[in-house]
């Protein structure tokens, strides 16, 4: 099948349809491609599926709504994976909201709280209530103008629940789905779900990632567990020659540069080729001048759950028992992530942290920001980055599921992480 694009080219960097919404572009890949990873009998079911989905769901659109365009697992599958439904025939269709950085400072607290801590420890109060159904408001006209009677929405995470009801009203089939949760809830997860209830009882369905991170409080309604996941042939996880990912670490600034070199090339999901031509911001004192210099690799949001920090204290911790390797820490430039108010507080906390290691350490440690303005070349920097560790880290706190996880299996690395949430379902340990 050929490849196409929903609402203009793949590069185009989204469309405004109305205040307070954007609609991404979807690039239409072929789901029979997958055909070859998963052997035929797989392949049979799948087609299945497939004829099934499309005669229930017959003309209607599927939407995905969520809250940021990049950054983070949400953005990542619905980046890759709705080309896929497009290709069968389902109208898939992705719109971000719009909110204010109070709002966004709201819902990571509720975020931090599903996951069983207090955030900023403000509490989840009326005040909280009333500020986001402001913003939940000023995103229905545009979301309205979009979905008919019979569609179904995906809602995606806790930034987008107040949507339920005025969906719901217009006759749509609204899912809510959650990324998020915490194996055995405590008090901070029940707030969070008291906070949320009154906006998902509106909801007709729930996809949760694990079966603990289901909620008593959502009644009968029924609910699918759905681990999330990756795309295998996308440019974060496709096959990379050795000498392209020692190429595109060069050209980021992690490994020396050799001089004038050509910058690296890849290929899009459109298909044609591209070049890696930016670099990242790196904190290091000098960059690895060797590709065969044993490499510990966490990548990650600059966010406190993932425990950057605490995977650069064990490094230096360790560092007598781990030979001459090096740990690069890598995550999105700040400015990327529209949803994540805190990734520049962590950033800054790393920052600080590394100016104190004993010269001996810090000599061995690269903090990585990676530029966002082009998401297909980000991606290929992750993937280059993932393809040429040692070992991959994911030192979560806590993990809804964890598809750094997934993505360095998929490329055979050996593969630390703690054994927290989603990360279970994926690691068998030794
Ligand atoms: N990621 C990325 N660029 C970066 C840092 C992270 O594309 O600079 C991706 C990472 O490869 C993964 C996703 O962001 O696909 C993070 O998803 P995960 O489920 O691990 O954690 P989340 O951020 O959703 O909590």
């Amino acid at each position: 099948m050929g490849q196409s694009t929903l609402e203009g080219t793949p590069s185009a960097r989204m469309l405004r349809t109305a205040p307070g919404m954007e609609s991404i572009p979807i690039t239409t890949v072929p789901l029979a491609r997958f055909h070859r990873v998963i052997g035929s009998r797989q392949a049979q079911r799948l087609r299945a599926v497939v004829r099934g989905a499309r005669s229930a769901l017959g003309e209607r659109t599927i939407w995905h709504v969520n809250s940021t365009r990049t950054g983070g697992g949400v953005a990542e599958m619905l980046q890759t994976l709705l080309g896929y439904e497009r290709s069968t025939g389902v109208d898939s269709r992705w719109l971000v909201i719009e909110g204010d950085a109070p709002f966004f400072t709201l819902t990571k607290r509720i975020h931090h709280h599903l996951h069983g801590g207090n955030g900023d420890g403000l509490g989840l109060g009326d005040d909280d209530h009333r500020h986001y159904r402001r913003i939940m408001r000023q995103n229905v006209a545009p979301l309205l103008s979009h979905v008919r009677s019979g569609d179904v929405v995906v809602l995606h995470d806790p930034q987008t629940a107040g949507l339920a009801l005025p969906l719901r009203e217009r006759g749509a089939i609204v899912i809510w789905r959650c990324h998020v949760g915490r194996d055995r809830p405590n008090r901070s997860v029940t707030e969070a779900w008291d906070f949320l209830r009154p906006y998902l009882e509106h909801a007709h369905g729930f996809i949760f990632s694990r079966e603990c991170y289901v909620p008593a409080s959502l009644g009968l309604a029924p609910v699918a567990i759905i681990p999330p996941a990756i795309d295998a042939f996308s440019a974060k996880n496709r096959p990379l020659p050795q000498r392209t990912v020692r190429s595109i670490l060069r050209q980021i600034g992690v490994l020396a540069s050799k001089g004038h070199e050509q910058a690296p090339r890849y290929r899009g999901a459109n298909g044609s080729w591209h070049s890696v031509t930016r670099a990242a911001e790196i904190l290091q004192t000098a960059p690895l001048t060797s590709g065969r210099t044993p490499v510990v690799l966490q990548v990650s949001r600059w966010d406190p759950l993932k425990d950057m920090e605490g995977v650069m204290r064990s490094f230096a911790e360790g560092l007598d028992r781990l030979g001459n390797a090096h740990l690069v820490l890598a995550g999105p430039d700040v400015r990327g992530v529209s949803d994540d108010p805190e990734g520049a507080q962590v950033l800054e906390r790393c920052v600080a942290r590394w100016h104190h290691l004993p010269q001996s350490s810090r000599e061995r440690v690269h903090l990585v920001s990676l530029p966002m303005d082009d998401l297909e070349e980000n991606a290929v920097m992750v993937n280059a980055l993932q393809r040429h560790a040692s070992v991959v880290v994911q030192k979560s706190l806590h993990e809804g599921f964890g598809l750094t996880v997934t993505e360095a299996m998929w490329k055979r690395r050996p593969i630390v992480a703690s054994a927290v949430g989603g990360i279970q379902d994926q690691i068998v340990d030794g």
